[in-house]
């Protein structure tokens, strides 16, 4: 079985029609999301409406759990352009949008896999796993063997043997370890505002008979949704950050 996992499109239709385009080349059995598919972005609404549209399961992101909480930001602890993203995000969603991102699960258990959006363990709430203490606190929650992520916006692989400490890797296409013990977790990068220096969005193909993992990039137009940032009056910065790729 062939299955693809997307994640943090953020509002981001350009390069989500770019991504799909390119997952109907590749045909994968399963599409699943890791979540953010709303904030930060100028188009939150088609965003939404592409993911159920395509039936891709996905799972709650801390962006999505912040727009379906109206009139509540002066709790969240996040950066002004963030905050101003959402809020704004908020004012394009119909009720029935706020519903659906609030009804989204915090994990979804598919094909002998997991989907989380930042962690397994949910406690700080919304972690990056970036290091080896958080990736093996992680561990100590993830019951299955391969689980995806985001939230970071960087292809990773977090990975645990019996007896090795836990560690974090830069993501490439690699063949995942046979052993039943070890455990894997794949943040897969993000469609909608990568941060590895690379502006490409992307995504990441398991193919559970070979037990490989293929990291995909994916070009888009860049500058079509600087455009349409600068036109809903968004922060310029978030336009800058999508060419940089930071
Ligand atoms: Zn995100």
């Amino acid at each position: 079985m062939k299955i693809a996992v997307i994640s943090d499109i953020h509002a981001n239709a350009t390069a989500f029609e770019s991504v799909l385009r390119a997952l109907d080349e590749e045909a994968p059995d399963r599409i699943l999301c890791a979540g953010d598919v709303v904030g930060y972005g100028p188009h939150p609404r088609q965003c939404i409406e592409m993911v159920r549209q395509r039936g891709i399961p996905c799972v709650l992101g801390n962006h999505d759990e912040y727009t379906s909480q109206i009139g509540m930001q002066d709790l969240w602890q996040i950066r002004e352009e963030a905050k101003t993203s959402i809020v704004w995000s908020q004012s394009m969603l119909s009720d029935h949008h706020i519903q659906w991102l609030r009804n989204l699960p915090r994990m979804i258990d598919v094909e002998g896999i997991q989907i989380v959006h930042g962690s397994h363990a949910l406690w700080p709430p919304w972690r990056y796993v970036t290091n080896s203490a958080k990736a093996a606190q992680n561990f100590l929650f993830q019951g299955r063997q391969i689980a995806f992520n985001g939230h970071t916006h960087v292809p990773l692989l977090a990975m645990h043997r019996r007896g090795l400490p836990a560690q974090v890797i830069p993501l490439t296409s690699c063949r995942l370890p046979r052993n039943e013990a070890s455990r894997v977790l794949v943040g897969v990068g993000s469609v909608g505002q990568p941060r590895d220096g690379d502006c490409r969005a992307s995504f990441v193909l398991l193919d559970t008979e070979k037990s490989t993992l293929r990291l995909r990039r994916v070009e888009y137009d860049v500058a079509e949704v600087q455009n349409d940032i600068q036109a809903a009056g968004l922060p310029g910065k978030l336009a800058q950050r999508l060419s940089a790729g930071r």
